[in-house]
């Protein structure tokens, strides 16, 4: 069995940082193929491949999380958030559109709180190296969804 459309397969992957091979990411995930569930070209590499297959790509930031769009950073005064703020927390606000977005703290510089509703990863050219673990036919509730139910997968 090799992966085509409609496939849901599970991969170990690991995600590093092109320029220095600084460690990013590392995990499980469970992909429905041909659903648009991962990066195109990630996506594009796997079809065909069979279990223990690897694939490892270089992809721009753009292939990947996206350029850093400073219209999602925002600094906001201290004083108007509830004590206990901390770096690395997350808080919804509106975005750039009025459509609330999910920030994250990414710095507190004395007065000032800074918030970044970026992808943790974006900006940044990564290499994406992933081995097939397994795979089976999608059922046709997972076809519906448009992703994989289970393990690494969608849970509800
Ligand atoms: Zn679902």
């Amino acid at each position: 069995m090799t992966i085509i459309q409609d496939t849901a397969v599970t991969l170990a992957y690991k995600i590093t940082d092109a320029a220095t091979g600084k460690p990013l990411d590392a995990g499980t995930t469970a992909y429905l193929h041909g659903h648009d569930n991962l990066f195109p070209r990630v996506e594009a590499a796997l079809g065909g491949k069979a279990v223990g297959d690897t694939v490892t790509l270089d992809l721009t930031a753009t292939e990947a999380f996206g350029e850093h769009d400073e219209a999602l950073v925002r600094t906001i005064p201290k004083s108007e958030f509830p004590p206990g703020i901390k770096v690395g927390g997350q808080l919804q606000g509106p975005g750039p559109q009025g459509h609330p977005v999910l920030y994250r703290v990414v710095k507190i510089k004395g007065p000032e709180v800074h918030l970044d509703a970026n992808h943790p990863l974006a900006g940044r050219a990564v290499r994406f190296a992933a081995t097939v673990k397994s795979m089976r036919p999608a059922t046709a509730e997972e076809l519906a969804h448009g992703h994989v139910h289970g393990a690494h997968g969608h849970q509800h």
